[in-house]
């Protein structure tokens, strides 16, 4: 990618945009994936080469925030799963602050006073390696409204983990946020469910995957330096 090349993409036509600006920082890779949900595709988004710009964050994140609150949805925290949405949850917590604060001076003490602040919080993988827990000295009020986003969803299995979670910890999840769905509409929760792009790619069940079985090896997109 060049540097100084720009990404902007315009609000009023997100969708199309939001494809644009994976392609045009290489997130929309093709190859042999084994997925975090143990599904094999031979397509992998990778939100983290979008996300280490946060002016392209923002940007997603703005028009995530901006589509859930014309629904209604309020948060008091964002919380996404480690790793995978530590800057995702960071910058759509920013979105919300900023929006529903329009036209205030961003300096003044109620801002600063953190009982108005949307707050951002990670949830970080159990021993087990499956559930999740907010440790750090995180916490959650009873009945507290909170969203939970997730990068891209291929099964949503990760996100419900941190909705029951977040209901055992006696917190209330208003709504699920991703920016790519690649789940082909097979992604359900019990919550609204909102995404800026929808993409019905293929995954395979290992012992079906056309690729295993022409002998090559998936590798691990999260985990590999590519
Ligand atoms: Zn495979």
């Amino acid at each position: 990618m060049n540097a100084g090349q720009a990404h902007h993409i315009s609000d009023a036509n997100v969708a199309t945009s939001v494809e644009a600006l994976f392609k045009s920082v290489d997130a929309w890779q093709t190859g042999h994936f084994l997925l975090s949900s143990g599904l094999h595709s031979d397509q992998y988004m990778q939100c983290q080469r979008i996300l280490q710009y946060p002016v392209h964050g923002m940007h997603l994140a703005r028009a995530l925030a901006t589509k859930m609150l014309a629904a209604g949805i309020k948060p008091k925290a964002v919380v996404g799963p480690a790793l995978g949405a530590v800057h995702l949850e960071v910058f759509m917590a920013l979105a919300f602050n900023e929006i529903l604060n329009a036209g205030e001076s961003p300096i003044t003490a109620e801002h600063h006073n953190s009982e108005h602040q949307v707050r951002a919080i990670f949830a970080e993988r159990a021993e087990n390696g499956q559930d999740f827990v907010i440790r750090r000295g995180i916490e959650l009020a009873q009945g507290e409204e909170v969203i939970v986003v997730e990068d891209v969803t291929t099964t949503g299995g990760s996100a419900k983990r941190v909705v029951d979670l977040l209901t055992q910890m006696g917190a209330k999840t208003l709504a699920v946020g991703t920016i790519i769905d690649r789940s082909g509409g097979k992604a359900k929760f019990d919550q609204p469910f909102f995404s800026l792009e929808e993409l019905n790619l293929k995954t395979y069940e290992a012992s079906a995957c056309p690729m295993c079985q022409a002998g090559s090896q998936p590798i691990k997109p999260g985990s590999s330096k590519k």
